[in-house]
């Protein structure tokens, strides 16, 4: 075994150089601390660096997703879309990084292999594989709710010849499916995005689905000029508008402040319409209680089967591909083609919902009794979502508490930021928190506040740790579910309920309260001396 290093000394040890773990860095320095950040990765970038297959792109508009802390970084970029593919948030997220001097700060190809909160010393000791280790007083997790791929754990998978990529963890070398048989199961939003261009590619491309999605069209194009210098006219004044709106983003088409009961079947549709051509999730926006009324849910959810139906040609493919679950109970997918793509002659649609996959051989898969051959497998099967990549790690709390332990029974959490018995560790845009349901650049930018406003107050006032109360746990526990009741995200099998990963805990993980009152919250908690934490 290799010799351990000496421990270093550092106030904040930061897991993840993605968006979160970039800014952290970037405040945690402007606040004269010592912070370091481990990547497993060798680039800055977290889910953009790794989400590279063909198609993707963010689903909320460019001059939304985007840091907001630097008037000069938001004047300057340029997007060129209206949604940015994957290498330009890539380009965006190094160009960050250089702007700000961060690299240095980071060490690139470096997993954290544990951490252990030393109670005699109140720090975090942390250690890295390869052997480095750190002593820090603050552990920030930025290491992201979709970053661990869930690839199920089909029999046989490890037979099949040929090549199996996964969409999240997706070859750095460019793919070339031309003149393949190609196989994609899942589809979740990464198979929406990637399915249309690898029909373009391939010689054949079979689609195994277990639930069908719902997805809105992007009308993605160049970024309209005239939108961007009207933004960019005030952009401070936008980012604060955004920061009023339920998911951090969408002050330029605020939705409708009326119940879609309210109106009449003709008038109905045509707001529908109205938000369909706008694209993306504007239409969730069409009334004011498409997520939070069942029968207003339906009639939206018939609204895009009524489009599935006029889009795709083969009525047997048209009803397998319209869903029956509520809309917008599982996250939205927003499309370039998805629907259409299913009227290519080399297309085809099976049905994995009632006869699931039984198994994988050499040369393909076999569902319902029928093998179905290809040359490349892609799994589009999503992520073991917000607790996956911390539930893989050897996290030990107070008293060798281990996380798995902790969250044996789903992500006991306040706030979202702290757990009971973990002191000084923050987690950014995990379970607890809006970020699944907001604009993830506003929710990072919130929580990264928020810890360097909490960071600085402890300093002020001489006090060594923070940490969540049991009893405020088990309070906010109940105040997530009972958002989530006043809901429809209740009603059907999600990644928010941990349901796509067999045998995790069902508890319904984000926050279903909008980002302005949950922000509010945060801001009040800190006003009261950081209400439901204990301070020492
Ligand atoms: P996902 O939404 O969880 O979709 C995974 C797909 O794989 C689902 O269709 C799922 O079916 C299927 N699946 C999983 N295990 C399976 C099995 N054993 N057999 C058959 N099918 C199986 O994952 P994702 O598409 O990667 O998206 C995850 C989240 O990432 C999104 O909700 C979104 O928040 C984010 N995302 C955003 C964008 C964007 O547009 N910016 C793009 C990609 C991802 P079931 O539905 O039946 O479980």
């Amino acid at each position: 075994m290799k010799p351990r290093a000496a421990t270093r000394a550092v106030d904040l040890l930061i897991v993840g150089a993605g968006f979160a773990g970039l800014y952290m860095l970037h405040r945690a320095r402007r606040m004269g601390l010592e912070a370091q950040v481990l990547e497993a990765s060798p680039s800055v970038g977290g889910t953009w660096y790794h989400n590279r297959y063909p198609g993707a792109r963010v689903d909320i508009q460019s001059l939304e997703y985007s840091y907001s802390f630097d008037e000069a970084l938001q004047q300057e970029w340029k997007w060129s879309e209206r949604y940015a593919p994957q290498p330009d948030l890539l380009r965006y997220a190094n160009h960050v990084a250089d702007r700000f001097g961060l690299r240095d700060g980071i060490r690139f190809s470096t997993c954290m292999a544990g951490a252990a909160f030393d109670e005699s010393a109140q720090r975090w000791t942390v250690h890295a594989e390869g052997g480095e280790s750190f002593s820090a007083r603050f552990l920030v997790m930025a290491s992201g709710p979709l970053s661990a791929p869930n690839r199920p754990d089909f029999a046989g998978l490890k037979d099949f010849t040929g090549p199996v990529y996964h969409t999240a963890d997706w070859p750095h070398e460019a793919v070339d499916f031309s003149g393949q048989r190609v196989g994609i199961v899942g589809t979740g939003s990464s198979a929406v995005q990637a399915i249309p261009l690898i029909a373009q590619q391939a010689r054949e491309l079979t689609v195994f689905q277990r639930t069908a999605a719902y997805a809105a069209p992007a009308r993605n194009g160049p970024l309209d000029a005239e939108l961007e210098a009207r933004v960019k006219a005030d952009y401070a004044g936008f980012r604060a508008r955004n920061r009023r709106m339920h998911g951090g983003f969408g002050s330029l088409l605020p939705p409708n402040p009326m119940s879609a009961l309210a109106v009449p079947a003709a008038e109905r549709d045509a707001r529908f319409e109205e938000r369909w051509q706008v694209g993306g999730f504007a239409i969730l926006g069409a009334f004011n209680d498409l997520l939070t009324n069942l029968a207003s849910n339906a009639l939206l959810a018939e609204f895009v089967r009524g489009k599935i139906r006029a889009t795709v040609q083969d009525p047997n493919t048209a009803a397998l591909l319209s869903p029956t679950h509520t809309i917008g109970c599982k996250r939205l997918c927003v499309d370039s083609g998805y629907y259409e793509t299913f009227n290519r002659p080399n297309v085809q649609l099976v049905d994995v919902s009632t006869q699931p996959i039984e198994r994988i051989d050499a040369q393909g898969l076999v569902t319902g009794g029928q093998h179905y051959g290809f040359d490349a497998l892609v799994l589009a099967t999503g992520f073991d979502a917000m607790t996956g990549t911390m539930l893989r790690l050897d996290l030990r709390g107070r008293g060798g508490l281990s996380i798995q332990d902790k969250w044996h029974a789903g992500p006991l959490n306040y706030l979202g930021l702290g757990i009971a018995g973990f002191p000084n560790l923050f987690n950014i845009a995990g379970p607890g928190s809006t970020s699944a349901f907001t604009n993830v650049i506003v929710a990072i930018e919130q929580h990264v506040d928020w810890i360097a406003d909490c960071i600085a107050h402890l300093h002020a006032k001489g006090l060594s740790t923070i940490e969540a109360s049991e009893q405020a746990e088990a309070g906010w526990a109940e105040h997530v579910n009972a958002a989530a009741r006043r809901t429809v995200f209740l009603s059907c099998n999600s990644w928010y309920l941990g349901a796509n990963i067999p045998g995790k805990p069902r508890m319904f993980m984000p926050l279903a309260d909008g980002f302005p009152r949950y922000a509010d919250h945060c801001a009040e908690v800190a006003r009261k001396g950081y209400e439901g934490f204990v301070l020492a």
